[in-house]
């Protein structure tokens, strides 16, 4: 016989509810989905507080905050720029605290009804990598221990996604990461431009993304010469070398054997020659141990509103085999060099754009 059990039936749609917040958030295999799915999820089961999900940077001892994801009632709210000045000192105050001490921490801010519970987030090597901030009137120790749970489930699985995105032996973003980055950046180019009235002009503070390539020169010769470990060893520091000289938030592929891809951002096309020129010259002068000089050619080319991702590649491909050709050690923009008719166009382009951003 089946009775009706009240408080069993309250615990069990309950249940549901985390199993179902939990298949939402690994739904995702892109990183900021992931963010905003997973501080959407939390917003949802917890309605009467707000998730502020933020990512920490640690330069130099100094603690920088930027705001990945922000819901409140159930759904993702959009700050304009969002920024860590808008955090009250005190609150920023704590979240140093809860991260140096690796605690949960609670804190009123002045006279507010709301309680602001810090979480901090680590990654699998016990680095910081996060924070949350869950502002409520009514904190429960139940609700708290849900939100850790659930946390601990995202950066679990965010680490596993980390490491399917990474290359193996150099451990920048590996190829399969290439197309979904320049695809989020025509998307947002084309979307920037149709909301400036279908004015070509970006926003002053946008600036443009640039995507180059680069291919070391005579890579074979250090192989036969040295030998392949220590070509392998030539990658790792090629790698490490490209992430001190780009910014922190200009990916690094590995696009092949020995090419590498950076995505960047600059105002200007001097500024991204300059860019392009300086990480050349780095690699250059730098000298590798047992190895000596290794030189690089690089292609590049600014991602707008090519047709696709292969387009964009192929582009600063032709650029890079222009460089190959014509002394190596060198860098070429496509733009530059179909301007002047030294490359034919990029074979994959379906339809032209005659405009000109500058
Ligand atoms: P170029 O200046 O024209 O680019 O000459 P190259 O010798 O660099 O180019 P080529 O394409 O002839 O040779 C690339 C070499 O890179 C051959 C291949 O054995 C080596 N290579 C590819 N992947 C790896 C790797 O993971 N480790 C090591 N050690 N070598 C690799
Ligand atoms: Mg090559
Ligand atoms: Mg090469």
């Amino acid at each position: 016989m089946v009775t009706y059990q009240p408080g069993k039936e309250k615990r069990s749609i309950c249940m549901i509810r985390i199993v179902d917040s939990l298949a939402e958030i690994t739904r995702y295999q892109d990183r900021e989905l992931l963010e905003r799915s997973l501080v959407t999820t939390l917003s949802e089961l917890f309605i009467d507080a707000e998730f502020r999900l933020y990512r920490v940077m640690m330069t130099e001892g100094i603690l920088e905050l930027a705001l990945l994801a922000y819901a409140s009632k159930g759904a993702i709210v959009s700050e304009a720029r969002p920024r860590q000045r808008h955090l009250p000192p005190e609150l920023f105050e704590a979240i140093s605290d809860a991260i140096i001490s690796k605690v949960v921490i609670e804190r009123r801010i002045d006279e507010s009804s709301l309680i602001n519970i810090i979480y901090p987030v680590y990654n699998q090597r016990d680095e910081i990598y996060g924070v949350l901030l869950h502002a409520t009137a009514q904190p429960s120790f139940e609700t708290q221990r849900l939100t850790y749970g659930l946390l601990r489930i995202y950066s679990n699985y965010l680490a596993l996604l980390e490491d399917s995105q990474r290359d193996k032996l150099t451990n920048v973003f590996n190829r399969e990461t290439l197309d979904a980055e320049i695809t989020k950046r025509i998307i947002s180019f084309t979307q920037h431009t149709h909301q400036n009235h279908n004015s070509i002009r970006r926003r002053d503070d946008e600036g443009y993304y640039w995507l180059c390539l680069l291919d070391v020169d005579h890579f074979k010769n250090v192989n036969d010469t040295w030998g392949h470990l220590y070509g392998d060893e030539v990658l790792i520091l090629l790698a490490r070398l490209l992430e001190a000289i780009f910014r922190k938030e200009d990916p690094v592929f590995r696009y092949g054997g020995e090419e590498f891809v950076v995505i960047f951002r600059t105002f200007h096309l001097d500024d991204a020659q300059s860019v392009v020129e300086r990480a050349r010259k780095s690699i250059e002068k730098h000298s590798f141990p047992g190895v000596g000089q290794v030189t690089v050619s690089i292609g590049a080319v600014q991602i707008f509103d090519q047709d696709s991702a292969t387009n964009v590649v192929d582009q600063a491909d032709k650029a890079l085999y222009y460089a190959k050709t014509h002394g190596r050690n060198c860098s070429h923009f496509y733009a530059e060099l179909l301007a002047a008719g030294l490359i034919e166009k990029s074979q994959v382009q379906l339809y032209t754009s005659s405009v000109d951003f500058f």
